[in-house]
């Protein structure tokens, strides 16, 4: 199944404290935004950046929903390869 869903964490631009993480569709994803949100370290409001929570097991999981090639099929084949060449019925 291909990832649909993305987590963003939400962070204020000038001191990185963390507003909350949310969930979007990957198709409406904004990384970007104008909107202001208030900071209560800074105590005003700020520019929020925004960026994709856990971003490795994101790809990694992703990588792995990839048709064509799964990696557990790979191992199957070998060690299919490998029992027949040893004469072991398969
Ligand atoms: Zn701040």
């Amino acid at each position: 199944m291909p990832i649909t869903d993305v987590t963003i964490v939400r962070r204020c631009a000038d001191c990185s404290s963390e507003f909350g993480t949310m969930t979007v569709k990957k198709d409406n994803m904004r990384l970007m935004t104008s909107d202001l949100t208030w900071c209560d370290y800074c105590g005003t409001e700020t520019r929020e950046i925004r960026d994709i929570a856990e971003r490795e097991a994101t790809v990694t999981a992703e990588q792995a929903s990839y048709p064509g090639n799964p990696p557990v099929e790979d191992v199957s084949a070998a060690e299919f390869r490998r029992r027949r060449s040893a004469g072991i019925a398969v």
